[in-house]
């Protein structure tokens, strides 16, 4: 097997691009999808602070490492939800990762403000995952309108975004569908804009990526996210590519095309931001979902 580049040997084959590359090939390759992804979706500019949401996981590290290697202005931020070992382990993972490439970073420590996700969701008797959406979502606001940031980065894939699409669209989730796009824009001036650089790589694609260059993530999953419903629609669409090469990338890329401009229309009319009550922060409602939640009241 040989480099379609440079014929030396290759070390990784991409079905859906229909190439083989290098290790050196396959890097190139791989920056080049992130700053395309960053262009063409006009996420962030050189001077822009990008506020990269990270978990100890391979998605959130490879980003921040590929942004920093792309010379974007990076600080991580890192929220321990206090699930147990889990969060110790995946904490650890990002301060290692931090020192070895002397990168800065926020933390915001659930345990100690006193909302851990598995206390909040045994309260709210809401499921877990839910719990922890809302919860993860205001931090990742409220660090970054309180520290100056323009754009929040999550380290979502193509596997993760085109997995929940099928998801929203088996059960025509229209509010959810909505937010699936590479770029939601800001809201009002505390809710800022979200964007998701690895957009056009795959979960594999960023594994192999992580191993060829030593980078040290959480392999553990959290334990929460056992029998969620994303893992059955990722397997789904992981069985159809195996089949139909390429059917992944233009599920995803084809919805964003088709529909971005027509759901961004009715997003228009979704209502206007207050702020809220309780503690300030921009809401579509009096009291925020975060205030709501760790108050024990109904959502
Ligand atoms: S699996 Fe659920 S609880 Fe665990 S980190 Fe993900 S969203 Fe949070
Ligand atoms: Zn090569
Ligand atoms: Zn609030």
């Amino acid at each position: 097997m040989k480099c379609k580049i440079c014929k030396e040997k290759a070390i990784i084959k991409l079905k859906r691009h229909n190439i083989k590359l290098c290790k050196e090939h396959f890097n190139d390759f791989f920056l080049k999808q992130v700053d395309r992804a960053i262009k063409e979706f006009k996420m962030f500019k050189k001077e822009e602070k990008v506020m990269v949401c990270v978990s100890g996981g391979k998605d959130s590290l490879v980003l921040w490492y590929v942004l920093k290697k792309l010379g974007y202005n990076t600080v991580g931020m890192y929220v321990n939800l206090g699930i147990s070992e889990y969060s110790e382990n995946s904490k650890k993972k990002v301060l290692k990762f931090a020192k070895l490439f002397d990168l800065e970073y926020k933390i915001v420590d659930l345990v100690e403000l006193g909302y851990p996700v598995p206390k909040i969701a045994k309260e709210s008797r809401r499921a877990e995952c839910s719990v922890c959406g809302v919860i993860k979502r205001y931090y990742f606001n409220k660090v970054a309108y309180d520290e100056g940031f323009d754009v929040v980065a999550t380290g979502h894939n193509l596997d993760d975004e085109a997995s929940r699409l099928l998801g929203n669209i088996l059960h025509w989730n229209d509010e959810y569908l909505k937010k699936q796009v590479p770029v939601l824009p800001a809201e009002g001036k505390m809710l800022k804009k979200k964007v998701k650089p690895l957009i056009r790589l795959t979960e594999k694609e960023i594994a192999s990526y992580a191993f060829l260059n030593k980078i040290d993530y959480l392999i553990e999953e959290c334990p929460l996210s056992k029998g969620a419903t994303s893992l059955v629609y990722k397997d789904a669409l992981n069985l159809i590519e195996e089949n139909i090469v390429g059917t992944k990338q233009f599920f995803y890329f084809q919805y964003v095309k088709k529909l971005q401009k027509e759901l961004e229309h009715s997003q228009n009319k979704i209502g206007s931001l207050k702020e809220c009550k309780i503690c300030g922060m921009e809401s579509f409602n009096d009291i925020c979902s975060f205030c709501r939640l760790v108050r024990n009241e109904e959502q």
